[in-house]
């Protein structure tokens, strides 16, 4: 195994599932976040996946016991100092983006790549902020991360050749393939996500039908394993909302203006699947 020790900053939905999926590989994590409370929930999350991890698997996989016991929970950045590869998965949010790249260029090793997980921000802006910017490169994981063998990745302004191998490897040692696009923002995946479901919530705010229907159109009709509402249900609405955004503000096209009824949604805390309610209710 060429990465040892993997460094996952960030432990709410994406960082969990990352973490997991390298624990489950055989790799050490340190998995970094902000305070005590928000590891503790880390911890539910991560048994209660690895529950169903285990029926999933009918007992054939690896303890889960052992996995749970690969993965560091802290909030010490500077255990990152010994990782061989780093996966952020912060909120998507440029200022917190910035200030957690900010620290950990100055703690982590000057050959390990930084892999950016986001939605929608620019792995080229992520990069300037960095000693690094040749070794930085976006890495969209799919949620739930253990089951999506796929991952898209994204060449940055400066994201040189001999990064996007080393991702490849990466990847690889999680059991996963890549695929490589440029860097605009919300890639390939978002950029038509992100409008499907601020589209889909506008038909909810019109009243054209209740979320429900409109899911049950694309999964009876189209085929697709779940609608767009209960995808962003899945996503969480405020990650929704934040890429929305950040689509709006980079194109500065009125397409992207975020559905009132979303803001409203995640102003009133109904963030889909996490908080228990969303589109759907989770109760
Ligand atoms: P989330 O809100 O569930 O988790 C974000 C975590 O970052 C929180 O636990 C928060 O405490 C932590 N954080 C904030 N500031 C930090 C800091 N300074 N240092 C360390 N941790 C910090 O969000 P998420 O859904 O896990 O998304 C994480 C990233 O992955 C986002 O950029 C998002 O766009 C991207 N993403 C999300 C999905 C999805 O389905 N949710 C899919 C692909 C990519």
């Amino acid at each position: 195994m060429e990465f040892t020790t993997a460094g996952v900053v960030g432990a709410g939905v994406m960082g969990v599932g990352v973490a997991q999926n390298l624990a489950q590989t055989g790799h050490h994590v340190v998995l970094v976040d902000v305070s005590d409370e928000v590891l503790d929930n880390a911890r539910r999350e991560l048994r209660n996946s690895l529950r169903a991890y285990t029926l999933f698997n009918k007992g054939t996989g690896a303890d889960p016991r052992e996995i749970f016991d690969k993965i560091e929970f802290t909030t010490d950045y500077e255990l990152l100092a010994k990782a061989d590869f780093i996966v952020e998965n912060a909120t998507e949010d440029w200022a917190v983006k910035q200030q957690v790249y900010e620290r950990i260029d100055r703690i982590v090793r000057p050959d390990v790549v930084f892999a950016v997980n986001t939605s929608a921000i620019s792995i080229t802006r992520v990069a300037s902020v960095t000693s690094r910017p040749g070794r930085v490169i976006g890495m969209h994981f799919m949620n739930p991360v253990p089951m999506k063998p796929m991952v898209e990745v994204i060449r940055g302004h400066h994201t040189t050749p001999e990064t996007i191998e080393t991702a490849r490897r990466f990847l690889a040692e999680l059991g996963k393939d890549c695929i490589v696009v440029e860097d605009v923002p919300g890639f390939v995946s978002n950029r038509v996500l992100m409008l499907t479901i601020n589209e889909a919530a506008f038909l909810v705010q019109d009243g054209v039908a209740p979320a429900q229907d409109i899911d049950r159109i694309f999964t009876s009709c189209f085929d697709h394993r779940m609608g767009p509402l209960e995808t962003a249900d899945l996503i969480g609405l405020d990650t929704i909302l934040k890429s929305i955004e950040v689509l709006y503000e980079s194109f500065n096209d009125s397409k992207y203006r975020p559905a009132p009824l979303l803001k409203k949604m995640v102003a009133a805390g109904l963030l889909g699947r996490k908080s228990g309610e969303g589109f759907h209710s989770y109760r």
